[in-house]
């Protein structure tokens, strides 16, 4: 890509606006960072969150099997404490919608996830802590389904200040919401039109293309690809799918799960060592709770990564439109290097 360009993404619909080389050369934009200070350990909340927190405790995986759990934690889901939606035991019913106004009562779950070390983040703990926040994130859904009120899971990560960590030790939200959130609702009708037109998986379709052309991918392994998309929304965006049709997250083998833990781990590191560090957040776009029929064939989760680089302006809250300044080729060649 030479001169500017509109690219519209096929599933969401969304257009984004490329001006590529307006920020200079590509990795320019995350060089402009102070490096990265771990806050003091002594003062972290979660090095003893037995201590701090332990009424709070949902669930734990002990470094070794029948291990003192308070001693031998590696991760753990507490309850977060100022939670943004609470559960009720009640059908959480929204109220009918008026003229003026339509909506529904903050129900659901917010969960807090810690893994032991205060500095290794996701790139760099074991495989096998990688993939127990996989299996964490796993089991805790499957405890949503059986709510009636959870219609969406989020679950996420946010490194670093600039990406929204106000707590150095990293750490993961496992948000369960009663309504499909706008941005999901955006990709599964954009999938299931897709679907209806085309007769296959709109990824699919996308990864199929990625592999034929190559110049995007950033990392594949048995199991999973990675790649910056076409019409990457914003600089560095990175999308991780396992290669595999898979409409849900929760169903998903564990080799397959360990293929998407590896390619997420592999990925963050080159954004870390080639991107000079930058902070970044990623998250999981799976599909919802309920109905899994209406989705199946048409819908396949994956983990969306997106570094902290570009600050949107008066032009993108206006038009819902990100401008993205660098080209997803030469985002991925700098990420790969
Ligand atoms: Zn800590
Ligand atoms: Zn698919």
């Amino acid at each position: 890509m030479k001169r500017s360009e509109f690219r519209k993404d096929i599933v969401s619909g969304e257009w984004v606006l490329f001006v590529p080389g307006r920020a200079g050369k590509p990795t320019d934009l995350a060089k402009k960072k102070k490096p990265r200070v771990p806050s003091p350990k002594k003062k972290c909340l979660f090095e003893d969150p037995f201590l701090n927190v332990d009424d709070k405790v949902i669930l734990g995986y002990a470094s070794r099997a029948h291990g003192d759990m308070r001693k031998d934690w590696e991760l753990l889901v507490l309850k977060n404490k100022y939670p943004a939606v609470v559960p009720s035991k009640k059908r959480a019913r929204k109220t009918p919608s008026s003229r003026f106004s339509e909506s529904s009562p903050g129900v659901g779950y917010h969960d807090l996830l810690i893994t032991r070390s205060h500095t290794k983040n996701f790139a760099h703990i074991s495989k096998r802590e990688a993939f127990q926040i996989f299996s964490a994130f796993r089991e805790r859904y499957f405890m949503f389904l059986r709510d009636k009120n959870v219609a969406y899971v989020s679950m996420s990560h946010n490194w670093g200040k600039g990406a929204g960590a106000s707590i150095f030790h990293p750490h993961y939200q496992i948000l369960a919401v009663p309504i499909i959130p706008p941005d999901i609702s955006r990709l599964l009708r954009g999938s299931s039109e897709y679907f209806e037109k085309h007769g296959q998986c709109a990824f699919c379709a996308m990864i199929r293309s990625e592999k034929k052309r190559g110049s995007r991918i950033v990392f594949e392994n048995r199991h999973a690809i990675a790649f910056c998309p076409y019409a990457s929304r914003y600089e560095f965006e990175t999308r991780i799918f396992p290669k595999r049709h898979r409409a849900f997250f929760e169903d998903t083998p564990d080799a397959e799960m360990k293929g998407m833990a590896e390619a997420l781990q592999f990925v963050l590191a080159k954004i870390e060592k080639n991107l000079a560090d930058p902070d970044y957040n990623f998250f999981f776009n799976v599909a919802p709770a309920r109905n899994k029929n209406q989705h199946k064939d048409t819908y396949h989760w994956n983990v969306e990564i997106r570094p902290v680089a570009g600050i949107p302006g008066g032009f993108e809250y206006d038009t819902g439109m990100e401008v993205n300044v660098v080209d997803p080729e030469d985002a991925a060649a700098a990420i790969r290097k």
